[in-house]
């Protein structure tokens, strides 16, 4: 008995407990989370076991170890907090056997930590318990039952939108969701006329930019805002309507009460990244919801988008990523001119909202400034190329920039007054010793010049600190490690995409034409 106490006084335990989505779904009371949490604090108190940390991950899926409070959980082991977790079971610790398998068989025992699942009748303390053996064999069972789980989940799922129930969180501008039948939609005649408007203007003629600027200038409430969530930071404060969101909503089947849902998919139960699906495979109910437009307007709106669509091309170039605004940071797209036929720069948000004066144009002739980018750097290749040739370069560019000497003289004379001071002292206390000055004189010099010593060291460490790196990154200069990358780019005729962002890092355009580029190797910054 005592030495059952003893021995428990050792564990900061922390208890994990997990509520998953599932178990939300299915309102299982057993799962809930005061039921795991009595079970555990009544298994505690059983074995006189000291609480350290409760943990809980509320709602959060299983089959991922992306959980704030699991985290939080290992955080604490890490900082020696807890060395002994109990959960209720197994599967609380998660659903992937890989996973589960991972923590229970290694990473607890690495960190030394004790791991009890109560209902399984776990204990890795108790290393002779035939119990142990199964816990491999029941993360493989936890782990069938979550993508069965999910397998189940998602034909619930898809036979609820097959029978043209609305499932989204939030309505499609100039809809809502009925308040007797949330998986239903209703007009909402608040912004119904909107969507009307929009489709008129198409057919009056109205482009979609054109739109956008009405609908800014009317300080009408974009759909962002109405849903009070964030897309683009910048038109949600401002209020700005896009283009291509009015494009999106023009678009949408949804206004002639076609419900078209599905579009995309996660990849796997483990895998939570969503993918596109093609238009084949979505969930399309007709007559789901009262029509907005009538079909004849829809589709007239619709041929005019396709016509307007047609007139721009899309054209690939060899820069484009790589541009970015000096001015305000974000990037420069490249557009084409049929009419002069060229293609130009023009920075981004000034492009989207262009009477906002949110930037200025950036105007560039694309081709121009592509013929002097593979120019420079092509340049930059051929004296790269050549050993002694690019040494000489670097060499002469950083002998002219002189840093490194400036550095090393000032180094050298801060060393040399330090020894001075160092001097000084030992010479005052001496002559405190032979008692050539008084007590209060040798305080108050040597206060003195002590500060002064202080002061002198510390600068003697920045110095050093900025020329060790200065060594450091000439070093790296001169270690030609980017030769492959610049063999590649001299081999091929027509540069491509990937060697050039091999090769720049960013290419920024300002207002007054200028432009600095950036490169990715060293060597190309120092020559530039
Ligand atoms: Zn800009």
């Amino acid at each position: 008995m005592f030495e059952g106490l003893t021995k428990n006084a050792l564990y900061r335990v922390g208890i994990y407990i997990r509520l998953s989505k599932e178990d939300n779904d299915k309102v299982i009371e057993s799962e809930s989370i005061t039921n795991q949490r009595n079970i555990l604090l009544a298994y505690l108190k059983e074995n006189k076991l000291a609480l350290a940390g409760e943990y809980v991950d509320d709602g959060v899926s299983g089959t991922t170890f992306d959980r704030p409070a699991f985290n939080r959980l290992i955080n604490d082991i890490e900082d020696g907090k807890v060395n002994m977790v109990v959960t209720k079971d197994l599967s609380r610790l998660g659903r992937d056997y890989i996973q589960s398998g991972y923590y229970v068989e290694q990473y607890f025992p690495m960190k030394r930590v004790r791991y009890v699942s109560i209902l399984d009748n776990i204990d890795t303390e108790r290393s002779n318990s035939s119990e142990n053996d199964i816990a491999p064999f029941r993360s493989i069972l936890n782990e069938m039952y979550a993508k069965d789980i999910s397998k189940k989940i998602r034909i619930v799922f898809q036979q609820k939108k097959e029978d043209g129930q609305f499932l989204s969180t939030s309505a499609p501008l100039g809809y809502k969701k009925d308040p007797n039948d949330k998986h239903h939609l209703i007009i909402d005649n608040e912004t119904a006329p909107l969507v009307r408007r929009m489709f008129k203007m198409i057919i009056d003629g109205y482009g979609t930019t054109q739109i956008a600027n009405i609908f800014t200038d009317e300080h009408i409430p974009t759909p962002a805002m109405r849903n009070k969530y964030q897309t683009n930071a910048l038109s949600y404060q401002y209020g700005y309507w896009h283009a291509a969101s009015i494009r999106r909503m023009l678009r949408n089947n949804v206004y002639i009460g076609k419900l078209e849902q599905g579009k995309s998919q996660t990849i796997s139960y483990k895998n939570r990244q969503r993918v596109r699906l093609p238009k084949e495979q979505w969930i399309v109910v007709e007559n789901a919801h009262e029509p907005l437009i009538d079909e004849e307007t829809f589709y007239t709106v619709q041929r005019l988008l396709d016509t307007s669509a047609k007139k721009t091309v899309k054209r690939t170039y060899l820069l484009t990523g790589l541009l970015k605004c000096a001015d305000c940071g974000g990037s420069i797209g490249i557009a084409h001119s049929n009419k002069r036929n060229f293609s130009y720069t023009s920075c981004n948000l000034y492009r989207a909202y262009t009477k906002r004066h949110l930037c200025t144009p950036h105007t560039l002739n694309y081709e121009a400034l592509e013929l002097m980018i593979v120019e420079k750097v092509r340049e930059l290749c051929k004296i790269c190329m050549d050993n002694e040739k690019i040494e000489e370069a670097l060499r002469k560019k950083i002998e002219n920039n002189n840093y490194k000497s400036t550095l090393e003289k000032t180094l050298k004379e801060a060393n040399e007054k330090k020894i001075r001071l160092e001097k000084n002292l030992e010479r005052l206390y001496e002559d405190r010793l032979n008692d050539v000055i008084t007590v209060e004189m040798y305080k108050s010099m040597s206060a003195k010049q002590n500060e002064g010593l202080l002061k002198l060291k510390n600068e003697i460490k920045s110095l050093e600190d900025k020329l060790s790196e200065f060594v450091k990154e000439e070093k790296e200069i001169f270690s030609f490690d980017y030769k492959e990358i610049i063999n590649d780019f001299l081999k091929l005729k027509n540069p491509t995409k990937e060697i050039m962002s091999k090769i720049i890092d960013r290419i920024e355009i300002h207002e007054d034409k200028k432009v600095d580029i950036y490169y990715r190797i060293k060597a190309f910054e120092k020559l530039k």
